[in-house]
């Protein structure tokens, strides 16, 4: 049984401590000296009635190597400054110190003593009890990494899916969440009016608020379970997804794009393009796709401010 608990104390403060901690020969000498302890401790119990002096003192040799392990892991833990040093020291001193003390006894170097005899028990107990609250600390510590690691991933999802400049989804993540949906979907495509105007007018600075008041307008007049995307430049998307759900008014939203204050007090038009299909895979985001931008373009040629909404499905490509 001591023997076990030498060989799992050893595998213990390998494992215990920051992988860098630990030079990687320690490992193995760790290795060797448990072998050794169990391995001595078996023969003992297996063939002490034969040769019992003999193999009493093999057991015993074989712990003397522990005190130098337990060295060189206070030197390694206050080399790295491990965290888990202080925790180390704390918790296996009186441990280490009692073994130390039962080996002289067993060697006969210090005379019999109550207090020696009980050490190991009363120490075992004091290590099991600051053990318990390092582990605690060490679970606690890897739980906060994996917290913010996953808080990290969350963070990075979400912005490979977001339009840097409106917070609106990009292309990307809106062709994937709609193409994810195989249901009906109408598709708005919304593209400002003579935008390089706006650019030359206003400069590019004022010209990307445009984009931004206007994708605000967008979310203002759209449900909240629209879909909706800066697709690029001055081009916006909302979808909707399913039979029942019902699209923002176009007229609705040209008016409301019209009112909405921009900078300098600029008149700021849009012309919006609309399209619906059945969506089951990438092809028919593309017809869907095509056919709104159709009608966006008739919008266009027609004036501009106005809405178009595409009529005759285009047969799918085979
Ligand atoms: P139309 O009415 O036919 O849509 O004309 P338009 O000028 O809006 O369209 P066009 O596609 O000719 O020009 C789009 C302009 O949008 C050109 C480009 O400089 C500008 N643009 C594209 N992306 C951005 C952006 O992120 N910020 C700013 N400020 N301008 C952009
Ligand atoms: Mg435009
Ligand atoms: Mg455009």
């Amino acid at each position: 049984g001591l023997a076990m608990v030498a060989a799992l104390v050893l595998m213990f403060i390998r494992n215990f401590f920051e992988d860098e901690v630990m030079p990687k020969a320690f490992g193995w000498f760790a290795a060797a000296q448990s072998t050794l302890v169990i391995a001595s401790g078996i023969a003992f119990a297996l063939f002490a009635p034969h040769a019992f002096r003999m193999f009493d003192s093999l057991y015993y040799y074989a712990f003397l190597p522990l005190p130098l392990f337990f060295c060189l892991t206070l030197y390694f833990g206050w080399r790295a400054k491990s965290q888990f040093f202080t925790y180390f020291v704390v918790a296996w001193t009186p441990v280490i110190a009692a073994a130390i003390g039962r080996i002289l006894y067993s060697m006969n170097w210090v005379p019999y003593n109550f207090f020696l005899d009980n050490s190991t028990l009363i120490s075992m107990a004091f290590e099991a009890i600051i053990s318990s609250l390092a582990i605690g600390y060490r679970i606690r510590l890897i739980t906060l990494d994996r917290d913010r690691a996953q808080h990290a991933e969350n963070m990075a999802k979400a912005l490979a899916d977001t339009d840097g400049l409106t917070g609106l989804l990009n292309r990307r993540a809106f062709v994937r969440e709609l193409t994810e949906q195989k249901q009906l979907c109408q598709l708005m495509l919304i593209d400002i009016d003579h935008f390089k105007r706006v650019n030359d007018a206003l400069g590019h600075v004022d010209g990307d608020e445009v984009l931004v008041r206007l994708a605000a307008c967008l979310i203002e007049h759209s449900p909240d379970h629209a879909l909706i995307a800066r697709l690029g430049g001055e081009e916006f998307a909302v979808a909707m997804v399913g039979n029942a759900s019902v699209m923002p008014d176009a007229e609705q939203l040209l008016a409301a794009i019209r009112k909405t204050a921009m900078p300098s007090g600029y008149l700021v038009t849009a012309s919006i393009g609309t399209a619906d299909r059945f969506i089951e895979e990438e092809l028919d985001w593309k017809m869907l796709y095509r056919a709104a931008d159709m009608a966006l373009y008739q919008a266009k040629s027609a004036g501009r401010d106005r809405h178009v909404h595409y009529l005759r499905t285009p047969a799918r490509a085979a």
